[in-house]
């Protein structure tokens, strides 16, 4: 018997998600993002589900080289460029758009002969400080790359810091088209979800959502369900015993918790080495059978306690859903004091994933 332990990829959830993203973007192209391993979800499996989008966004060269020996055919921008002039060789074997967003990397450009002319993007920091070419360095960084034979079409990005937050995208975007006013004609890109979702100003030419792909909210006050959005990824497992409590006991490591009266706890196969957020802490919603109870005591390696109390048919092999269909990883996350991004990403190799229509 495997041990019970499951995550369920709905790539229906993967379609729909993308045409809410659709239906946001207007007549912008759509990158998907499918950096990390999809999120958490598969890289080729998603991409797959994730077909009508117009490219694929992520990080690791080796993702781009997989679903390029998958047969993708379509674009597949690269977030953070390339890290060594050798890897431009890579750039143009596999057709790849890299984003250019320091110096070193116009010189590896400029000192490289490539194979074949690439597309690239030229990244620009509004804000954020993390990434990307200011107002002063902006001029000298597009001058280089339009007179670089081997770079053929070069579009204009940003990122948000705080599109899902108080400060909005306002001053970012102001200064954005501020420093790229003198380049009018190139095509441009800037929207994350949050922006997507929340500033259709933000649109421009090519967007970039990630996290609403895989049906999750990127606001804290506003659920997946109010956007529309299906879980793509239900992570399950089983109680694997029952423990029955008197008044004072406690459970697990630390004995952080006591039980006030008498209690039933079930014991689930799931625990951080899993991805089970070990931060969670007594309280965090969790699904059994269908409904809804609260973790009690710590999260450990390879186990969590749930409250079965008043749970009459509840016990061994009763299912447990610990997000995704029924409980949105938001919701688990916010408990845990992460972001759903973090839970989907954690979701540890050796959780045996399952794919549903
Ligand atoms: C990850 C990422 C995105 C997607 O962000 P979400 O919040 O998941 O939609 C978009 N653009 C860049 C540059 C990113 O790194």
């Amino acid at each position: 018997m495997p041990r019970p332990i499951r995550a369920v990829i709905s790539l229906g959830a993967l379609a729909h998600n993308l045409e809410r993203a659709r239906a946001h973007a207007g007549n912008a192209g759509l990158w998907a993002v499918v950096k990390a391993n999809a999120y958490g979800h598969g890289l080729r499996r998603a991409a797959s589900a994730l077909a009508g989008a117009d490219g694929y966004a992520l990080l690791d060269f080796e993702e781009a080289i997989t679903l390029r020996r998958a047969g993708v055919q379509k674009p597949i921008l690269l977030l953070e460029g390339f890290f060594n002039a050798q890897d431009l060789a890579l750039v143009c074997e596999h057709r790849l758009t890299p984003v250019v967003h320091s110096m070193a990397q116009i010189e590896m450009l400029a000192g490289t002969p490539l194979a074949a002319p690439i597309d690239a993007y030229l990244k620009i920091n509004s804000g954020m400080n993390r990434l990307g070419f200011t107002l002063d360095d902006v001029r000298p960084a597009w001058n280089a790359l339009e007179a670089n034979p081997q770079v053929r079409r070069v579009t204009l990005m940003t990122h948000f810091a705080d599109a899902d937050g108080a400060s909005g995208v306002e001053a970012q975007l102001a200064w954005f088209e501020e420093i790229v006013a003198p380049f009018p004609g190139a095509p441009r890109s800037l929207a994350n979800s949050a922006a997507l979702l929340r500033f259709p100003e933000t649109r421009a030419d090519w967007v970039r959502p990630g996290i609403m792909l895989y049906g999750c909210s990127p606001f804290a006050d506003r659920s997946a369900i109010e956007l529309e959005l299906e879980p793509a990824m239900t992570l399950e497992s089983e109680i694997i015993d029952v423990q029955r409590l008197a008044p004072g006991e406690r459970v697990g490591y630390g004995f952080s918790y006591e039980a006030a009266g008498e209690m039933t706890v079930g014991v689930v196969a799931c625990g951080y080495a899993d991805g089970y957020p070990r931060h969670a802490p007594s309280g965090t919603p969790v699904l059994v059978g269908g409904v809804r109870t609260r973790s009690v005591g710590r999260v450990s390696m390879d186990m969590i306690c749930v409250d079965l109390s008043g749970f009459a048919g509840a016990g061994i092999g009763s299912r447990v859903t610990l997000w995704g269909r029924g409980l949105p990883a938001d919701e688990v996350a916010a408990s845990a004091g992460t972001l759903s991004y973090e839970l989907l990403c954690a979701l540890a190799p050796r959780v045996p994933v399952i794919e549903a229509p």
